[in-house]
């Protein structure tokens, strides 16, 4: 049975008082539904992580951190970045690494993405590692051909266990558009994915968590969930309301179930 994880991916937005409120908002709307059937992850931005961190410890949430991004080495002369051993420093146990927008607006490439993973594991954090096709790709038929190579040029040597690391599907062309594949077109796609890791690793071995991203909200999710291969979700926009958020975590975990 693979946990059902939901992951909020806040980008550059809110202060540090409008997450405390957030947070607020999280206790009073906890979902009601049995601790060991489902997973939440807050990806605030940098800045906010080491106090979340602490706002977490003194809360009754059951939630882990995560950073939007990471650097691959652990100390040096990279002025504004920030290692994987600060991340952990802080109490951050997850990374979003490759995200579609850290791919388009920062260059990240296939390789850098690789060494940010080899960094992210060797430090202990649990990489959530996005893959997507643009629409371009997506019109001329090319979805697989290009999630297969930011997946095999993304691992290359690296073989994670199914728990050390979370796959994130994310449409480009979805994120932040409203757009959103059909639930059934989601599923292909996932089921490709898990069978690339089956192929690595054996028919009956088990595989990552491979969460669907893209204009997911609280009202599309359980479609999206009652397919086989979704184990969850990655949201940004949806994810920016805690009640949303928590409206989400609900409806998904009740699919899952269904
Ligand atoms: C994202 O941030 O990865 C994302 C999927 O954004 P949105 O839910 O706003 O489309």
């Amino acid at each position: 049975m693979r946990t059902p994880c939901f992951v909020a991916n806040w980008k550059m937005n809110k202060t540090l008082g409008e997450a405390q409120e957030y947070l607020r908002t999280l206790e009073k709307r906890w979902p009601h539904l049995p601790a060991s059937s489902w997973e939440a992850i807050l990806a605030p931005p940098f800045i906010m992580l080491a106090p979340m961190a602490e706002l977490l410890k003194a809360s009754t949430l059951r939630i882990g951190l995560a950073a939007q991004n990471v650097h691959f080495e652990d100390r040096g002369a990279y002025t504004g970045e920030i290692s994987p051993l600060m991340l952990r420093d802080v109490g951050c146990r997850y990374v979003i690494i490759g995200h579609s927008e850290r791919r388009t607006y920062f260059g990240e490439t296939n390789a850098l993405i690789h060494k940010k993973l080899a960094a992210a594991l060797r430090a202990g954090l649990i990489p959530i590692l996005c893959v997507g096709e643009t629409r371009e790709e997506r019109e001329e038929e090319k979805t697989w051909e290009v999630i297969e190579r930011q997946l095999r040029e993304g691992l290359d040597d690296l073989r994670p266990g199914p728990s050390d690391w979370l796959i994130a599907y994310e449409p480009v062309w979805a994120i932040g558009t409203g757009l959103t594949p059909t639930p059934a077109e989601a599923e292909a796609v996932h089921l490709q994915i898990r069978d690339f890791f089956r192929s690595l690793s054996g028919e009956e071995a088990d595989t990552p968590r491979i969460l669907y991203g893209g204009s997911v909200t609280d009202k599309n999710i359980a479609a999206f969930m009652q397919e086989e291969d979704i184990d969850g979700a990655l949201a940004g926009g949806a994810s920016l309301s805690a009640d949303s958020f928590c409206n989400m975590i609900e409806q998904g975990v009740k699919a899952k179930e269904r």
